[in-house]
């Protein structure tokens, strides 16, 4: 298990716009494997190569369906909108309310390189404009309508 350090939102990694990965080496190929068992320990769906101080464009998410690195990744598609809970592992313990598009596809490379397409609606949609604005240094608390109160997250509201 290689276990990264997720660094909290007040580090200044988390507010930096990554640059594009251009060698698909062993270091690559170390830090999916880092941020892969980093989010599985962490129980999380997913997490950008910032949150870990490394400034690279580079995602990792597990929605239910296994993990899937995304090296580069752009949205090449949106479709409609939902607004719902959103949380992050740099801001522990809290949740925001955050409006996002239901559907998304996005454009990515694999480990090896090749590019591929992923697309998805609800938790995958926004799972993936989460993870991609981390890539541009941002954070769902400067997009969101508002955090949740702690009876909002007792009462398991539909929003
Ligand atoms: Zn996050």
């Amino acid at each position: 298990m290689g276990l990264r350090k997720i660094l909290t939102d007040r580090d200044p990694a988390l507010h930096k716009v990554c640059r594009p990965v251009e060698k698909f080496d062993w270091r690559l190929r170390k830090l999916l494997d880092d941020m892969t068992d980093t989010l599985t320990q962490a129980n999380g769906v997913g997490l950008a190569a910032p949150q870990v101080g490394i400034l690279r464009r580079v995602v990792v998410v597990d929605t239910g369906d296994g993990i899937l690195e995304l090296v580069n990744p752009t949205i090449l598609q949106t479709d409609g909108e939902q607004t719902g809970a959103e949380g992050c592992l740099s801001i522990p313990g809290k949740y925001g309310l955050v409006k996002r598009p239901y559907y998304a596809k996005v454009r990515a490379q694999d480990r090896e390189g090749q590019w591929f397409e992923a697309e998805g609606t609800e938790l995958i949609a926004r799972c993936f404009c989460h993870e991609l604005d981390h890539l541009d240094g941002i954070v769902y608390t400067e997009v969101m309508e508002r955090f949740l109160t702690e009876e909002e997250l007792m009462g398991d509201d539909e929003e």
